[in-house]
């Protein structure tokens, strides 16, 4: 077989393939291998689940290409994702799928100025991928003509539903037209999920893949006992005794973050912070210096970083622990990606030790006790 076949097989065009080859891309991953020819040349609505880091994006996003009418310029897609960032990068992801294809693919998400959006809408968008409350807004103002709409798809379905987009959802939906076909993608199954599925979709299929992915598999994950005064230092003391480390640190509240950034910096640590009271324009500069490597650790709540995509981080730190395991698993499944090996470090004060256990068993894995790194072994 040559260079890319097994993409090939699904059903992609050759100017798609061009543009894979140009990401790096080599063999689809399973939930590719098993939704991309369904909707490349199936009928039936999908619910696909596959852990955070196995190419959701593309699972949907190529058959999407693949099929769109570039010209027409009027949505025949619509992707509703969680969040402004996931929005923001599923549209680079999409816009680098599409190699030579002309289609027009934008994001459209609280926090921009409505006025650049609604321009972008009267030149013509083929491909609408938005956070609900935004999507709602211009729906609204009768400004998204989904005429032509043949796929709409949930992304992150699972968090959408947890950030208690329901609601939107429903009424986004409800005035699509009832020939598309829907899509719905999540790391994690709930039973809501089903239960959305059988309001909106009518045959459905369900695929899911092992939960036994790379970003796992390929991923250290360790504790360290530490009491809630003593965080600071041991988070000091591993950002200073590891060579080239590249993390995302997670804490718990907003306040927590500021906090941790700026005694961070008074140590000389580079680190910016990233979370939902920093202006949209800023968050956006913040992560695209730290994809770039403009700095190296990155603070950040949950919701601000979910779904972040960056490829090859050597760590990720529970600086707070994970309130569930879903969590837990979105946070780790940002490291040890694309066949490199990172560790997941996670914090744990005593009161927390039940939680821990709970974690291990619910994600069936195990998290390895470490010491932490003693001052004696820095090197002053
Ligand atoms: P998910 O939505 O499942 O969390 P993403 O779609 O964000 O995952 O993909 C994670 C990363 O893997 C992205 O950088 C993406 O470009 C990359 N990727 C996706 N599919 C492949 C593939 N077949 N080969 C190599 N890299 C891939
Ligand atoms: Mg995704």
């Amino acid at each position: 077989m040559s260079d890319l076949d097994n993409f090939r097989i699904l059903g992609v065009s050759e100017q798609t393939l061009e543009a894979l080859r140009a990401k790096g891309f080599e063999a689809p991953s399973p939930i590719q291998e098993l939704t991309i020819p369904k909707l490349i040349s199936g009928e039936c609505d999908l619910v696909g689940q596959a852990q955070t880091g196995t190419g959701k994006t593309a699972a949907f996003g190529i058959p999407i290409i693949e099929l769109g009418e570039p010209g027409l310029r009027k949505p025949q897609a619509l992707v509703l994702a969680p969040t402004r960032e996931l929005s923001i990068q599923i549209a680079e992801e999409l816009n680098s799928l599409k190699g030579k294809n002309e289609l027009r693919i934008a994001p459209f998400y609280g926090g921009q100025a409505i006025e650049i959006q609604l321009q972008r809408l009267r030149d013509g968008v083929d491909v609408v991928i938005g956070t609900p409350g935004r999507v709602l807004d211009l729906m609204r103002r009768g400004k998204l003509d989904f005429s032509a709409l043949r796929f709409a798809v949930l992304d992150e379905a699972d968090e959408m539903l947890d950030m208690g987009f329901i609601e939107e959802i429903e009424a986004i939906l409800s005035e699509t037209t009832p020939d598309k076909r829907m899509l719905m993608f999540s790391a994690t199954m709930p039973p809501e999920i089903l239960k959305i599925a059988g309001q909106f979709m009518r045959d459905y299929e369900v695929i899911r893949t092992e939960n036994r992915q790379l970003s796992t598999d390929l991923t250290e994950q360790i504790y360290f006992e530490v009491r809630r005064e003593d965080k600071f230092e041991a988070l000091s003391r591993i950002l200073d005794i590891e060579e080239d480390i590249y993390a995302l640190v997670f804490c718990r509240t907003r306040n927590d973050v500021d906090e941790l950034v700026e005694k961070l910096k008074l140590r000389g640590h580079r680190v910016e912070a990233l979370h939902g009271d920093i202006a949209q324009a800023m968050r956006t500069k913040v992560i695209n210096q730290f994809k770039t490597k403009k700095f190296k650790i990155l603070i950040a709540t949950d919701v601000a970083a979910r779904g972040i995509d960056v490829n090859d981080l050597t760590h990720v730190i529970n600086y707070s622990m994970p309130q569930g395991t879903e969590t837990y698993v979105h946070r780790i499944g940002r490291t040890g990606r694309a066949g490199k090996t990172g560790t997941a470090i996670t914090f744990v004060t005593p009161a927390e030790y039940r939680r821990l256990t709970m974690i291990q068993r619910e994600a069936k894995t195990h998290i390895e006790k470490k010491e932490l790194p003693q001052g004696r072994d820095v090197v002053e």
